[in-house]
């Protein structure tokens, strides 16, 4: 067997694995990146990238469909699902080239196969029938996380897809079931109900996308509705079953019984880590029951030539994280004194309308110990939103009653997962609601409506009218007068 020397190892090519060895060889370690299927991972290829493909053009059928009312006459649009897929996989070609081209051009050495830790210093690489020896003074785990499967949907990939089956756009069902009411059910679910599918969101829990804001869920559930989709809540999938040409889901709602007869059945229900066959045990590494890999503020873990970044070590499962987990564990690698340090993880979830977050809503603050305020504006009152015609959603802001600090920021409406940026790097900077209420924006744009909603929490708004002063909790009614 071969045996190859490197300064850095990253096993896994998706977002956190791929920037993780750039950024090792822009500090001048001398990097393998072992890959076992395709550059960019789960992101690239049948995550963020191509869904964002499909659901702009799924907007674009919507626009068009709309389009007469703003006095633009054309023909109903027509979907050629085999152009879109052709068109969603040119999208995934030209990322993957990209960062092929990244990897060489920072020197970076690309190995394709199957990495297994044979020690705390050595992997073997096993790939197109050989198997390498590869010995690194540090390696960096980044190989994800996949989708759970939950008794009763076996998937198949014809009856039961997952979102890499939804994602290749086989057919256009005429009825789909989006078990499990996350992100993805709800991305996905959204993209076949404007492309024609009549579509059922079945959620366990008592609302979709938990943990999201209330106010914007209600927005992304009436926009199904208005859609023809349904979402049941506290909704239990429990199996299927074929019958004739139609399959029928199981489910329990609301502590009920019920058949739901659909052609597909889109099973996105969470993410387990990549932990198995990996050899971690040999390398003596750590690992939780659930699989996930224990790492510290530097990502290592308890074996100190071994790192672990993004999906493989928890929750959130976010593109974004991975990627900075990946360039600071390269970076504590080469020496430097990167650790965990960020206040602001932005989240971007393309509903329609979409949603962005960042930093605490009003509840996580005062579980938090704040004394929070908070301030709304909705972009039926902002000129650009109007123009654009599209004025569903708001800008909502949380801040400390007394500092005024910003605490967090909830957009929910058109281009909201764009507009959060400004908010991350608001609360990454520390801002205060002055900080941002006091910003030129341009006009007519929509980030004016973060200013407003920072101008209303202050009670100085200009476009809306303020609100009457209401007595907090246990005050007079009378302590301002
Ligand atoms: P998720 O964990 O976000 O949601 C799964 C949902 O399925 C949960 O709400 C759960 O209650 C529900 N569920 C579980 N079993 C069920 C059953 N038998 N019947 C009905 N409902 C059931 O998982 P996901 O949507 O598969 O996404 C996986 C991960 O990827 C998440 O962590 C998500 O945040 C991440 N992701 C993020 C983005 C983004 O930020 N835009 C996009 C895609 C994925």
């Amino acid at each position: 067997m071969a045996t190859k020397t490197f300064d850095a190892v990253v096993i896994g090519g998706g977002p956190g694995g791929y920037v993780a060895a750039i950024r090792l060889a822009q500090l001048g370690k001398k990097t393998a990146l072992v890959e076992k299927e395709s550059l960019g991972g789960v992101c690239i290829t049948w995550g963020c990238i191509p869904s964002k493909a499909l659901i702009a053009a799924a907007n674009l059928v919507e626009e068009m469909k709309g389009a007469a009312e703003r006095g633009i006459i054309a023909e109903p649009p027509r979907v050629d699902i085999a152009k879109l897929r052709e068109f969603k996989d040119g999208v995934v070609k030209k990322m993957v080239g990209g960062i092929a081209f990244l990897e060489k051009g920072n020197g970076v050495e690309v190995v394709k196969g199957t990495a297994r830790f044979v020690a705390p210093n050595a992997v073997e690489v096993e790939g197109g029938g050989e198997k390498t020896r590869i010995e690194a003074g540090a390696f960096i785990v980044a190989t994800g996380a996949r989708v759970i499967e939950i008794p009763g949907f076996k998937h198949d990939g014809k009856d039961v897809w997952t979102a890499r089956e939804a994602v290749d756009l086989p057919e256009l069902p005429k009825r789909l079931v989006c078990i499990g009411g996350g992100v993805i059910g709800m991305e996905l679910g959204t993209v076949y109900a404007k492309l024609g599918s009549k579509v059922t969101f079945l959620e366990a829990l008592p609302q979709i996308l938990t943990g999201v804001e209330p106010q914007a869920v209600q927005l992304v559930q009436r926009g199904l509705r208005q859609r023809g989709a349904t979402v049941h809540v506290n909704a239990k999938a429990k199996g299927y079953e074929r019958r004739g040409s139609e399959l029928v889901v199981k489910a329990e709602v609301d502590g009920k019984e019920q058949e739901i007869p659909c052609d597909k059945i889109l099973v996105a229900v969470g993410f387990r880590p990549n932990s198995e066959g990996l050899g971690l045990e040999a390398a003596g590494v750590k690992v939780s029951p659930r699989g996930f890999v224990e790492v510290d503020a530097q990502y290592r873990t308890n074996v100190p030539s071994i790192f672990a970044i993004g999906d493989l070590t928890g929750a959130p499962f976010l593109a974004h994280k991975a990627s900075k987990e990946g360039e600071i564990a390269a970076e504590v690698i080469a020496g430097m004194k990167s650790a965990r340090d960020w206040v602001a993880l932005p989240g971007a979830i393309f509903t329609d309308p979409e949603i962005g977050t960042v930093g605490l809503s009003e509840d996580e603050a005062r579980a938090k110990g704040y004394d929070p305020i908070s301030g709304k504006f909705a972009f039926g009152a902002l000129g650009r939103a109007v123009a654009i015609a599209h004025t569903d959603g708001f800008v909502k802001v949380v801040a400390d009653r007394t500092s005024k600090l910003l605490l967090g920021v909830t957009v929910c409406g058109p281009e909201a997962a764009d507009l959060v940026a400004e908010a991350a790097l608001a609360l990454e900077m520390g801002a205060y609601l002055e900080d941002v209420a006091l910003t030129i924006h341009a006009h007519p744009t929509l980030p004016e409506a973060f200013m407003e909603a920072c101008k209303v929490a202050l009670g100085e708004p200009i476009h809306v009218l303020k609100a009457p002063e209401r007595p907090r909790k246990g005050e007079a009614a009378t302590a301002r007068a």
